[in-house]
């Protein structure tokens, strides 16, 4: 049994039906994880033509841009979690100090037990395979909630799990914020979600009740800083791709662009360039009409000038545009825009810019265009953010050994790769003392030599 299951009382069934499987230690085994990798890889291989119908259907996205954003970064995980799999597993082996030996000491990752994932609409299959990706590899049950803003995608994912891995140890269960509200009434013992700040800091309540560990990916202002001696037709043909792949909605999209004076009307000629053809590119639509009057909204209000923008709601189609200037203060440079607007903002100086993002939360992502290291270097110690890339927007998602997540307001924690496997591990602490040696010096009361020898050994 599986698949699509709502209201509490189905809810508690399900997870205590996934910690049987758990407690019975079947998930235990790395031939177990192993297959459920395998299963994972033949869903999105075997299956991509219906994760790319669920993605047209829910966004409007096409089948190459559903390859990109939601299946390729999953395979990819996959094989290298498959390749990896029994290094990261394996105890870590930690030298003992001198006062302690004999002995032996090791880390011991340990599965977590029962963990929750909850996931955004806007990557649909990414942002809830990618951490089972890890919770399996650890050796977890895990109960899936995708987005109820992605149906097609929530109902695609709760129809093929069970088919192609363990039914008893993966459950998907879909809807919105209610059910969300009920699984987070049962006890886990990781909870990973993705989504707003707003519906973090709710998630995170909940978990304090039975102390349960999570993880929160969250988004925010992530600010593009373009420096006098960046390479503007590269920077821009960048951050044009960037902002509308998926039409804006992604969390690591630039969400803003602080641009030296010097180097600003030649860097908006070619953002609007770029914008132009990479906005006609991307077929994806706004999500909700909410969100699409959330969009419209922002666009006014804010005192900037605006470029582009078409827009057609009954569509939900939202042409890139572009505002130079607005204010610092207007609810266009306040919200996270998640979305294909893209404000560009004057500074004299890189100090200024700096100055400009440590004045705001920690941003998921930070991203600097500069031919400089030594700006590179600079910019990356005078700020914080959960990524920081230089010259390239969103490629930190994909290099296999980046942790990726959050800092402050942008998220707790992190996945992928290894920091995806620990993320779901119990690290344990295991020291293994032999008895054959037991010198009574080790013991009260002390003697003058014993005294001694501790006070070298021990301090
Ligand atoms: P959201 O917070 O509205 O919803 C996320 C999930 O939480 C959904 O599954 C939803 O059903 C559930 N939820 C909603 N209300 C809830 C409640 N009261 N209690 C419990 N669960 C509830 O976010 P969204 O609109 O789906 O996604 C957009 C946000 O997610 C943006 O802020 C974006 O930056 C962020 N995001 C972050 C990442 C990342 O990896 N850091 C990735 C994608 C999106």
């Amino acid at each position: 049994m599986t698949a699509t299951l709502n209201g509490p009382t189905a809810i508690g069934a399900t997870v205590s039906r996934l910690r049987t499987t758990f407690d019975s230690g079947r998930t235990r085994s790395l031939t177990w994880r192993r297959d459920q990798l395998e299963g994972l890889l033949r869903l999105l291989t075997e299956r991509e033509a219906d994760v790319a119908a669920a993605l047209e259907a829910d966004l409007g996205r096409n089948a190459m841009g559903t390859f990109m954003g939601d299946v390729a970064p999953v395979t990819a995980e996959i094989r290298h979690t498959l390749a990896e799999l029994k290094a990261w597993a394996a105890p870590r082996k930690v030298t003992l100090p001198l006062g302690q030996q004999p002995g032996k000491a090791r880390v011991v990752p340990t599965p977590k037990g029962v963990v929750l994932v909850i996931g955004a609409w806007n990557f649909p299959l990414l942002l809830t395979l990618q951490p089972a990706v890890s919770a399996l590899a650890a050796g977890n049950a895990v109960v899936i909630k995708p987005s109820e803003l992605a149906p097609a995608s929530a109902a695609l994912l709760a129809d093929l799990l069970p088919r192609y891995v363990d039914p008893a140890a993966v459950a998907v269960v879909t809807g919105d914020a209610t059910i969300s509200t009920a699984l987070l009434a049962e006890r886990f013992d990781h909870v990973f979600f993705t989504g707003s700040g707003r519906v973090g800091r709710i998630v995170l309540e909940a978990c304090a009740k039975d102390l349960t560990p999570a993880t929160l990916e969250l988004g925010g202002k992530s600010p593009v800083i373009v420096a006098r001696d960046a390479d503007l037709d590269v920077a821009a043909r960048r951050i044009a791709w960037a902002k509308t792949v998926n039409a804006g909605q992604a969390c690591i999209a630039p969400d803003y662009v602080l641009v030296e004076d010097a180097v600003r009307p030649a860097l908006v000629e070619r953002l609007l360039e770029h914008l132009e053809w990479a906005g006609k590119a991307e077929p994806t639509r706004i999500v909700s009409e909410a969100h699409f009057d959330r969009l419209d909204g922002l666009l006014s209000g804010h005192g900037g000038e605006v470029f582009g923008g078409a827009r057609e709601r009954a569509a939900r189609r939202f042409a890139p545009a572009l505002v130079t200037d607005p204010d610092p203060d207007s609810a266009l440079m306040q919200e996270e825009i998640f979305g294909p607007i893209l404000p560009v903002l004057s500074v004299p100086d890189l100090a200024s810019a700096v100055r400009f993002v440590v004045a705001r939360p920690d941003p998921l992502a930070l991203y600097l265009f500069s031919a400089s290291q030594a700006t590179a270097d600079r910019v990356m110690e005078l700020t914080n953010s959960g990524s920081y890339c230089v010259n390239h927007l969103l490629y930190q998602l994909l290099v296999p050994d980046l942790p990726f997540g959050g800092t402050g307001p942008s998220g707790l924690g992190a996945y992928h790769g290894r920091y995806g496997f620990d993320t779901f591990s119990h690290l344990r602490a295991v020291l293994h003392k032999p008895t054959a040696i037991d010198p009574s010096f080790a013991y009260p009361p002390y003697g003058p030599g014993a005294q001694k020898l501790l006070r070298r050994v021990m301090g």
